[in-house]
C-alpha cells in the first residue's frame, strides 16, 4: 500500500480536490466568529452533536424513523463501517471510484472486490456486479452517486437491482449531492439494507471535516459502538451548525459552480483531442490524446494551475485528467493552460 498523497498547491490555482472556491462575505465571518466565542474549549463537545444533527435532519428531510451518524469527514464513516466487519468479510465497489473504499478495506485486511465500470459511459456493469455479489456475498457495497472520479450518476435501476440482490449493506455515497438533482434518501423506506452517506466538504466546508450517514436505527446503533465518543469537535459542531443555518449562501455558490460546470464542459468539448465526460458533480473528467496526460498535467501546472492526474491509476482512467470547477477566472486560466499545452505538445 502507499499513503494517500495530497499534492502541494502553494502558489497554484487549486482545482484538484473538489473544494468550493468561494469564501464567505466579511459580515458573515464576523457573526461566525461571534458564535465561536461561546464554545467552551475546556469542555468535551456534545458526544451526540444534538443541535447539529437536528439541523442536518431538517435540511435533508430525513424521516424520523432513521438515525444519523456523524463522522470526522465521510472518510471516517467509511472507516467506521469497515471496522464493524469481521476480518473474513468482503467489500465490493466499482472501479474507478473513490479510492478510500479500497484503501481502508485493504488496510484492515478485508477482501476488497472491484468490478470495472463499462468503458465510455462509466455505467455500472450490472450483470458482472450481480455475479460478484452472488459469489462473494459482500458485507458492504459502496456506490458513489455521482461517482468520483467519473462524475456520472449510475443508472438508478441498476443501483436498485444491486440493493435488492445484496444480503449485506449498500452505502450510497452522495458526497456530491449538492451538484446533482438526484438522491437515494427517499429510497431508505424501500430497502432495509440501504445507507445514505453525505458530507459538507464539497458544499463549501471541507476544512471542517464533517460527514453523515443515514440509515435504520438498528444499523446505526451497531456503528455507534465503534465511533469514538467525541469524534466531532466543538468548533466543527458550532461552525457547521452556523453554516447550515445560513445555507442560502451555499445554495447561491452551488448554482454558480453548476453554471460554470456547463461552461467548462462546453469549452472542453470544443477542444481537438479532448473527450470530456458529462458530470453531475463539481468536477469534470476528461481524456487527453494517447500517452499525453502526464505531460499535459505538468504543462498545466507549470502555467500555475493544479488539477488531478488520474492517468497513473491506469485501466479506464488511462490518459484521463480531472478538473474541479473553480471561480470563472480560475476555470478560464485552466482552459487557457490546457489549450496552450495541447498546442505545445502537439
Ligand atoms: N466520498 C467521495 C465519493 C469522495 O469523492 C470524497 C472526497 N473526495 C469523500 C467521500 C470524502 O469526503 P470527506 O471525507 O471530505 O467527507
Amino acid at each position: 500500500m502507499s499513503a494517500y498523497k495530497v499534492a502541494d498547491a502553494s502558489g497554484l490555482i487549486k482545482l484538484d480536490a473538489m473544494e468550493n472556491p468561494y469564501n464567505w462575505p466579511d459580515g458573515l465571518i464576523q457573526s461566525w466568529l461571534e458564535t465561536l466565542r461561546t464554545c467552551e474549549l475546556n469542555r468535551y463537545p456534545d458526544p451526540e452533536a444534538k443541535q447539529l444533527t437536528q439541523t442536518i435532519r431538517e435540511q435533508n428531510n430525513i424521516p424520523s424513523a432513521y438515525d444519523v451518524l456523524l463522522g470526522n469527514g465521510s472518510d471516517e464513516i467509511i472507516q467506521i463501517l469497515l471496522m464493524a466487519l469481521p476480518t473474513s468479510a468482503s467489500v465490493l465497489s466499482a472501479q474507478p471510484s473513490f479510492v478510500m473504499y479500497q484503501q481502508i478495506s485493504q488496510s484492515m485486511g478485508l477482501n476488497f472486490i472491484n468490478v470495472p465500470l463499462l468503458p465510455d459511459t462509466f455505467e455500472l456493469d450490472l450483470p458482472t456486479m450481480l455475479v460478484a455479489i452472488a459469489e462473494n456475498q459482500p458485507a458492504i457495497i459502496f456506490l458513489a452517486y455521482p461517482n468520483n472520479p467519473t462524475g456520472n450518476l449510475f443508472s438508478t435501476d441498476a443501483i436498485k437491482q444491486i440493493i435488492a440482490a445484496a444480503n449485506g449493506l449498500v452505502v450510497i455515497d452522495e458526497a456530491y449531492a449538492p451538484f446533482a438533482n438526484s438522491s437515494f434518501m427517499d429510497e431508505l423506506t424501500n430497502y432495509g439494507n440501504l445507507l445514505v452517506m453525505r458530507t459538507v466538504s464539497k458544499l463549501g466546508l471541507a476544512g471542517l471535516r464533517l460527514g453523515y450517514l443515514v440509515g435504520a436505527p438498528a444499523i446505526i446503533e451497531q456503528l455507534n459502538k465503534i465511533r469514538l465518543p467525541y469524534n466531532i469537535n466543538i468548533l466543527t459542531q458550532a461552525t457547521a451548525y452556523f453554516a447550515l443555518t445560513h445555507h442560502a449562501l451555499f445554495d447561491e455558490q452551488t448554482q454558480k459552480i453548476c453554471a460554470e460546470r456547463t461552461h467548462v464542459y462546453e469549452q472542453l468539448c470544443k477542444l481537438d483531442g479532448i473527450t470530456a465526460y458529462p458530470s453531475a458533480a463539481n468536477f469534470i473528467l476528461f481524456r487527453t490524446p494517447n500517452n499525453k496526460a502526464s505531460d499535459i498535467f505538468t504543462a498545466i501546472k507549470q502555467q500555475g494551475v493544479l488539477i488531478k492526474n488520474m492517468s497513473p491509476q491506469g485501466g479506464l482512467l488511462a490518459d484521463c485528467l480531472r478538473v474541479t470547477i473553480g471561480k470563472p477566472e480560475e476555470n478560464q486560466a485552466f482552459l487557457m493552460a490546457l489549450k496552450g499545452s495541447l498546442t505545445y505538445l502537439g
